[in-house]
């Protein structure tokens, strides 16, 4: 038997934090490529992930990145180049009606071993911390397992989407810590199931 418990009782006007979604870069919004994104020319839009963005945005979500980019630690870019490339993102996605509210990424190399780098949670703590989201509340969007982690170990609701450079979902089975709670084709179909969750 459910009982009405006393954090229920405003649900008739969610709260911000029952409307965030953190979202994985390559491979979620753009197209992942062996080699890194190493410029603007070398970014390309996932098909539906703009419209994604905009019912995002026109649904009240708050939308934030959380992405490895190890290429500026690796010496292949610098965090100017990576900068620019965000900028233009940006700009492209708020032509379209969406909305990123924060980026967050870890620019480190693997061996460095920081604590930003995602199947790590700094990243996630960090959008915790600077926007004041209830992680247990949020979505985690990504294509990587690393990814499911990292939210899972926040206590995100985690959708894996297939979109990605490298589908590993056949390794995902019930029990694993990077196992996602839903999959999902692309962005759109991720965002489609975060609107119509009955949980919320
Ligand atoms: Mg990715
Ligand atoms: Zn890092």
């Amino acid at each position: 038997m459910a009982k009405a418990s006393p954090d229920r009782k405003h649900d008739a006007f969610p709260a911000d934090n029952d409307r965030v979604v953190l979202l994985d870069r390559d491979g979620v919004i753009n197209a992942d490529r062996q080699g890194y994104i190493l410029s603007w020319e070398q970014f390309r839009f996932l098909p539906g992930s703009k419209a994604a963005l905009r019912i995002l945005k026109e649904r009240g979500y708050h939308v934030h990145i959380v992405s490895n980019q190890s290429a500026v630690g690796r010496g292949l870019m610098t965090e100017k180049d990576l900068d620019a490339i965000t900028g233009r993102m940006l700009r492209a996605i708020r032509r379209e009606g969406g909305e990123i509210e924060s980026v967050q990424y870890c620019t480190h190399r693997p061996e460095e071993n920081c604590d930003c780098r995602k199947p790590k949670t700094g990243l996630l703590r960090q959008v915790a911390r600077k926007s004041g989201v209830d992680l247990g509340r949020a979505w985690l969007i990504g294509d990587k397992l690393t990814d499911m982690e990292a939210g899972n170990a926040m206590g995100c609701r985690t959708i894996f989407v297939n979109s990605g450079f490298l589908p590993e979902t056949e390794n995902t089975r019930p029990g694993r810590p990077d196992t996602p709670d839903f999959v999902a084709e692309n962005l759109l179909d991720a965002v489609r199931h975060t609107l119509n969750d009955k949980n919320r």
